[in-house]
């Protein structure tokens, strides 16, 4: 069983539709998927409807999260998607996205980069707007040679010069609202060093206390000291730990696949959840 747990589509900062990303999944051999994008569940329906034959969707999102002035990713899978109280808490994050992308086209203007909101939202198509979608227009105007080129102090990088906060959730918060949705928890990339100031262990440790379900361990932005330092972690605070792909088709390197999940880790998770059932894939015709 290939199990990729965090993967990214249009209805945020992917470039494979919800639908291409599920078929791309099966042709790369995976049996079980994750559609986590950015605070939002609106690609759900596409890939549920293009599932192909064979594959299984596990439904999720990626929430942003920020403890004592860190931003932090909680991925969360298989909760309820109409919970009114996660689904408020959704909303507000995915909706402040729009005026502080223009916060930061405003600073990239200040900064003499023609960049404009319409190139942005054009980028951005109806995902949820990010700083990916801000930094391929950058390479659009060639400003920076690839996206990751972005994520500089220079521009987009946390407190960069262009940098500008969104409205994030604290992570017990959401970790409390992921429960009451029925959902697991898992933190996601949590010493992805390269994307600034990380989470201290004695706070995941708080969040262990707190209910949090698991770590991602096996991602690209983690080197082989991170893994085992954050496998032991895991280990001592009773953890789940999870393997993904954080794909985003185009717009990064990784590919789908890339990590994986141990099979006996996804059996829990699906154990654990109680907010929705993953869905197995029918070929596209739901009557079967
Ligand atoms: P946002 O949610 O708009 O703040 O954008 C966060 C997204 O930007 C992440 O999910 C990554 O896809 C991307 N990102 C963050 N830091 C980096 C980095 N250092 N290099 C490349 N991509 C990054
Ligand atoms: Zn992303
Ligand atoms: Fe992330
Ligand atoms: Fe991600």
């Amino acid at each position: 069983m290939r199990i990729d747990l965090h993967c990214h589509s249009t209805a945020s900062d992917g470039t494979d539709t919800p639908a291409e990303l599920v078929r791309n999944a099966a042709a790369a051999g995976l049996d079980v998927v994750a559609l986590t994008d950015h605070d939002t569940t609106r690609g759900y329906a596409e890939a549920i409807a293009a599932l192909p034959d064979g594959l299984t969707l596990v439904t999720g999102a990626e929430l942003s999260c920020r403890i004592d002035g860190v931003s932090m990713h909680m991925l969360a899978y298989l909760f309820d998607p109409e919970e009114p109280a996660l689904l408020a808490e959704r909303e507000l994050v995915r909706d402040d996205r729009v005026p502080r992308a223009q916060g930061m086209i405003a600073r990239l203007n200040e900064l003499g980069v023609p960049v404009t909101w319409e190139q942005v939202a054009r980028i951005a198509g109806d995902g949820s707007v990010g700083r990916p979608h801000v930094a391929s227009a950058l390479v659009e105007l060639g400003v920076v040679p690839s996206v990751d080129d972005a994520f500089t102090g220079d521009w987009l990088a946390d407190g960069g010069r262009a940098h500008v906060e969104k409205h994030e959730t604290d992570p017990f918060e959401a970790i409390r609202l992921i429960k009451g949705a029925g959902g697991v928890a898992v933190f996601a990339h949590p010493g992805a060093s390269k994307r600034g100031r990380t989470v201290p262990e004695s706070a995941i440790a708080e969040m262990a206390a707190a209910g949090l379900d698991g770590i991602e361990v096996d991602h690209m932005d983690h080197d082989p000291a991170t893994r085992a330092r954050l496998r032991g972690l895991a280990k001592e605070l009773g953890l789940l730990t999870t393997g993904s792909s954080d794909y985003h088709g185009s717009r990064k390197t990784c590919v789908l696949g890339e990590y994986t999940t141990d099979p006996e880790v996804y059996g829990e998770i699906t154990r654990r959840a109680t907010g929705a059932f993953p869905v197995p894939g029918t070929g596209g015709n739901p009557a079967r």
